[in-house]
């Protein structure tokens, strides 16, 4: 390296420690320990096509990614020999996929998605060329199950795929897949997917007490969960899972590789199945549970100091996220707010300390207005 490159490095290396001490408004853990994967990070690594099926292509995860799939595909509770998956770029693509597989199975459906949804899933609607019903949402955040009842009723189409999104991207809600497929059962739809988009809390939704119903045995067709979020992998990631039957009707092509093309990529990052597996290794379900029940004692402990300052706040149930009265500007760059309609929030991933939320609440404590 000369010595520009190494100077520039270390810069970039500096603010990057800087902004992470400050770093508490995005969903991203902060505790990701990449030790002993440093050597591999130097190797090429493309998984493309289809997990279960090999490559001659030999510089490859896919044995790594078949024990990540099989871990979600459990505790997203999915028939034991009736589930596939791979791991994808982000949850945009787990999103894609699972409307994809829905959409050859119901082609004429409308998707119901609530308007808290990602922006995403109307995104990927359009993509797919599907047909989008939005679904208003509660002040909470989640899904207005009497309006999609009344709205599936009203399209009198027997088939119908939703979208229930596990912990929305502003305030964390949780759209029920139980009372979804009960609004559309009242509905008189008599088929449907429904894909519960866990990008942010899919990861602990089922760890909890009371659990959240949002997996396959509640009733959903598909589910997914982001890398890059709750799970800490430092570069974006997702993991899609559906059933084994479902993708049987999505096209694939055998091709030069050997394996099949059933992905929306073809080539495909071969480390972050290693990330995520090497994560898996290191915490495990319970260790999963434990980091989002200390997280969920953070965010407890951050709205009660915001209550204490008298700053306009609420949480939803179980949430790491913690809704707040938008600061002025300055404080939203500094403390890298997500912020709309006014509100700004601040989700306590783990990573997040409790010397940061002092630290954010006693800036907040000066410009609070007297
Ligand atoms: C973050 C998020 C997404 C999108 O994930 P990307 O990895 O940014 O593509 C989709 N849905 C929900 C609920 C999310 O929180």
């Amino acid at each position: 390296m000369n010595g520009l490159t190494e100077m520039r490095l270390r810069a970039l290396s500096a603010r990057l420690s800087d902004e992470r001490s400050r770093f508490i408004g995005f969903p991203a853990a902060l505790d990701f320990d990449a030790v002993g994967l440093e050597p591999i990070m130097r190797t090429l690594l493309n998984n493309v096509g289809d997990p279960f099926v090999r490559t001659w292509h030999g510089m490859n995860t896919k044995d790594f990614e078949q024990e990540v799939i099989a871990f979600f595909a459990k505790l997203f509770r999915a028939p034991e020999d009736g589930y596939w998956g791979y791991v994808t770029n982000g949850s945009t693509e787990c999103n894609l996929y699972a409307l994809y597989v829905a959409r050859e199975k119901y082609p004429a459906a409308p998707v119901y998605y609530s308007s808290a949804a990602h922006y995403s899933v109307p995104k990927n609607v359009h993509l797919l060329g599907m047909r989008g019903v939005v679904v208003p949402a509660q002040p909470s955040g989640e899904m207005d199950y009497a309006a999609l009842q009344q709205l599936a009723g009203a399209q009198m189409s027997s088939a119908a795929i939703v979208v229930a999104t596990i912990g929305t991207t502003m305030t964390e809600a949780r759209d029920s897949v139980t009372s979804i497929q009960r609004a559309l059962q009242a509905a008189g739809v008599r088929e449907s997917h429904v894909h519960a988009d866990g990008a942010l809390a899919g990861a602990y939704a089922g760890l909890l007490t009371p659990r959240w119903p949002f997996d396959f045995q509640d009733g959903a067709s598909s589910v997914n969960v982001s890398g890059h979020k709750f799970l800490g992998s430092p570069m974006p990631s997702g993991v899609v899972i559906v059933k084994r039957a479902d993708i049987e009707r999505v096209r694939r092509s055998a091709n030069y590789t050997g394996s099949i093309d059933r992905t929306i990529s073809g080539s495909r990052n071969g480390h972050l199945p290693l990330i995520l597996w090497h994560a898996i290794q290191r915490w495990g379900v319970m260790g999963f549970k434990h980091r989002a029940e200390q997280g969920l004692a953070l965010a407890a402990y951050a709205h009660a100091e915001l209550q204490r300052i008298g700053w306009d706040s609420w949480r939803n149930p179980q949430a790491l996220t913690v809704m707040l009265a938008a600061p002025p500007e300055q404080l939203i760059f500094k403390w890298q707010l997500a912020t709309a309609d006014g509100w700004s929030h601040v989700i306590c991933m783990p990573g997040v300390r409790k010397a940061m939320i002092d630290a954010f609440v006693a800036d907040l404590g000066e410009v609070r207005p007297h």
